[in-house]
């Protein structure tokens, strides 16, 4: 069965054609600047060149019919007709408490996805809009919802809970929520795999270093903490947001600098993070690790900062788990920057591990890094998010 998977942005459309048999991409590609002048789709069939159609494209649902063009377009499309895609996984960021797994999408379904919404502004509504915009285009095709917060589900209270008065969970439900589950649950199976061991029997730390980045601690198979939180704001630095601070630093600034509570959201969340604590220099690594490598210091500095942040959070996990069998780094630094890994990596002599540093440079391939003989296995697992929602709508089916 041909698997159609779904990223919807408020004004962006990812998507992924997948033969659940064999497994492969049979096309990708992305709608941009829905709804905005110059939108354009960017169309990927598997081993044929891309096409770029830039059109008006006013709203999601001229999107996905745009997709289903392209799909089964004669000349670059993949399929004959819409009668070849069995069904629609879409990524929905916030599941709340309601959802611990995928779903099959219905009306209940939606109305708790809407409602889900407070928790996640940016992201719910947009999702719904994909899903809305793949009911009206392919009616009768079964949708599902995967969501990134589901595999944090089985975390402990002691984990979860804030340190805050107990009433803003009853009336708000702020806890920590966790993301990039989908990536996390991924990884850290297909590194049990890899050793040719079962996920129940052991100790995980993926750390998904991303633009948005998060670490969780997978034991026995289940999340037992995760470093982001209510939003994808906490935990490590990232690209652009601030991860961990001081909660007084909110009030300081704005009070200082005049800024209003929406102001200061915009600055955790796009201006901070290696971008802000770099001057501005980037928030690509990429940049950073070059400049680094040039003698700029800031630049060093901010990696410094960031590969330390990491490896605090590995040493918190290892002692929550009480060991650590593997440690995976994913996503695009984890699976590319020789420059975070090798500064993180630094510190897990500790835990035991004996690093190739050779090993490191290795770009985008599944790989252990660790000598035979040490005590944990670090490893490098490029993650799949769109082959896990494919899976899992499958499953469901
Ligand atoms: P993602 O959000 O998973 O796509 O990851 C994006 C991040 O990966 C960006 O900060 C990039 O700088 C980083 N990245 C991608 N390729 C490389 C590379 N070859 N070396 C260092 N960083 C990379």
């Amino acid at each position: 069965m041909n698997i159609l998977v779904i990223n919807c942005g408020s004004s962006s459309l990812k998507y992924q054609l997948i033969d659940s048999e064999s497994e492969k991409v049979l096309a990708k590609g992305l709608v941009e600047r829905i709804g905005i002048d110059g939108s354009e789709l960017t169309h990927t069939p598997a081993g044929k060149d891309k096409v770029e159609i830039k059109t008006d494209i006013p709203d999601h649902s001229v999107a996905v019919k745009m997709v289903i063009e392209a799909l089964t377009d004669p000349v670059h499309g993949v399929i004959k007709s819409l009668s070849e895609i069995g069904a629609v996984g879409h990524r929905v960021v916030h599941g709340g408490e309601k959802f611990n797994k995928a779903v099959i999408i219905d009306e209940s379904v939606i109305k708790d996805i809407e409602e889900l919404s407070s928790l996640a502004p940016l992201h719910n509504p947009a999702n719904l809009t994909g899903i809305h915009a793949c009911e009206k285009n392919m009616p009768g095709v079964p949708q599902v919802a995967v969501f990134d917060t589901a595999f944090h589900q089985t975390m402990p209270r002691k984990a979860y809970m804030y340190g805050l008065p107990y009433e803003y969970y009853e009336k708000y439900k702020i806890r920590r929520y966790g993301f990039h589950g989908t990536s996390h649950d991924y990884v850290s199976k297909r590194a049990a795999e890899i050793l040719g061991k079962d996920r129940k029997d052991l100790k995980i730390i993926v750390c998904h270093l991303g633009n948005g980045a998060s670490i969780s601690a997978v034991k026995n198979g289940e999340c037992i903490d995760t470093s982001m939180g209510l939003t994808p704001l906490e935990g490590l630095f990232m690209g652009t947001r601030s991860g961990d601070m001081d909660p007084a630093i909110f009030d300081f600034i704005c009070e200082k600098e005049g800024l209003t509570p929406a102001e200061m959201n915009t600055i955790l969340n796009k201006k901070s993070g290696v971008l802000g604590l770099s001057n501005g220099l980037s928030s690509d690594f990429r940049d950073l690790c070059d400049a680094a490598d040039n003698g700029n210091d800031i630049a060093a500095m901010t990696l410094d900062a960031y590969s330390y942040r990491v490896a605090k959070y590995i040493g918190s996990y290892a002692m929550a788990m009480q060991g650590v069998d593997i440690i995976a780094f994913t996503a695009g630094i984890g699976e590319n920057s020789y420059g975070v890994k090798t500064r993180v990596c630094k510190y897990l002599g500790y835990l035991g591990a004996i690093i190739d540093d050779e090993k490191l440079k290795v770009r985008g391939e599944e790989l252990i890094v660790t000598e035979p003989g040490s005590k944990v296995t670090v490893m490098v697992v490029p993650t799949n998010e769109e082959l896990a929602i494919a899976r899992q709508t499958l499953a469901l089916l």
